[in-house]
């Protein structure tokens, strides 16, 4: 068994348009996100149920672009995309464009866990979750006020302009336990008056997360076209196993999505030996990490651009 560092937990809950009235209940949810998955990794619990925990709270907190408070579709509706990784086996899970289930994060790890599939979306994704006991809940349920009113803007724009400027909240967590076993996890409701049907990079396997025993997990938020195109996540991963320390990966992740496609986001890095990376481009990024050793919830700003 090759050695490992002792427990840690990082979590995000996006990077971009941050509003300031917005930046305390960011760094609040964040933090009790933290608490959640940190009980579980501190009474000896897998870095995949720590992720799972995290997220979970994440997506009920109605602040965050994932769950509840989603921002919404063309329609007028929620549409939630998830995924999960467990660095030990590479098993992963995917949920994509699912509007029923007020956890998608918890989806996903069914469908890593009980089904040989990787992906599931849409009807076929809910009808999986009936069939696991998963509870289903009305859309309407998962549609805060916040979001029915930028909805409404964005559609009188809708023709005018391009969509109000996408907001970035998407969440992720990434965690390492006391086996040594690495984690990833991401949960979003994707981009602001998205088309119906559109799926970004945070539920797709090496593009919004990627977890590896043998190098590193990540989980990333921003412009979902573009980190697709580079398959970030794994590509941040991929520099950690050739050498990089995390936080090196995390900012070369970043350089090359504004370099090579003058794109925006951010992304957290964690490997093995439970050294962390997080780098942003974006307005700000809302970001923690808990150890035995640290607690930390930050809003960092970006002068790279503020557009
Ligand atoms: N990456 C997400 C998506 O494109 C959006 C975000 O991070 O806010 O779906």
């Amino acid at each position: 068994v090759s050695e490992h560092g002792a427990p840690v937990l990082l979590v995000h809950g996006g990077a971009g348009h941050i509003p300031d009235d917005l930046v305390e209940a960011y760094l609040a949810g964040l933090r009790t996100a933290m608490d959640a998955g940190w009980a579980m990794l501190a009474r000896g619990g897998s870095a995949v149920d720590a992720v799972e925990a995290a997220i979970v709270s994440l997506e009920d907190d109605g602040s965050f672009d994932a769950g509840r408070g989603s921002v919404l579709n063309q329609d007028g509706r929620v549409q939630l995309d998830a995924m999960i990784m467990d660095g030990a086996s590479l098993a992963a899970g995917g949920v994509g464009a699912v509007e029923t289930v007020r956890n998608p994060i918890r989806l996903a790890r069914l469908v890593m866990e009980t089904s040989p599939q990787v992906y599931l979306v849409a009807a076929g994704a809910e009808r999986f979750a009936a069939t696991h006991g998963l509870p289903r809940v009305d859309n309407a349920t998962l549609v805060s006020p916040r979001e029915r009113r930028r909805f409404e803007a964005a559609r009188e724009l809708a023709g005018v302009d391009p969509p109000a400027a996408p907001v970035h909240d998407t969440v992720g967590a990434v965690a390492l336990d006391a086996e040594g076993n690495l984690a990833s996890g991401t949960s979003t409701g994707g981009t602001t008056y998205k088309p119906v049907g559109r799926i970004g990079d945070s539920s797709i396997v090496g593009a919004g997360g990627y977890a590896d025993n043998d190098s590193a997990a990540a989980s990333l938020t921003g412009e979902g076209e573009a980190i697709m195109r580079l398959v970030l996540g794994k590509w941040a991963v991929d520099r950690v196993a050739a050498g990089d320390p995390p936080q090196a990966a995390a900012d070369a992740a970043i350089g090359r999505l504004g370099a090579r496609l003058g794109a925006h986001g951010g992304l957290i890095v964690l490997d093995r030996l439970g050294r962390t990376g997080v780098a942003s481009n974006a307005f700000r990024m809302a970001w923690g990490v808990r150890s035995a050793t640290r607690s930390d919830a930050v809003m960092s700003g970006s002068d790279v651009d503020r557009g």
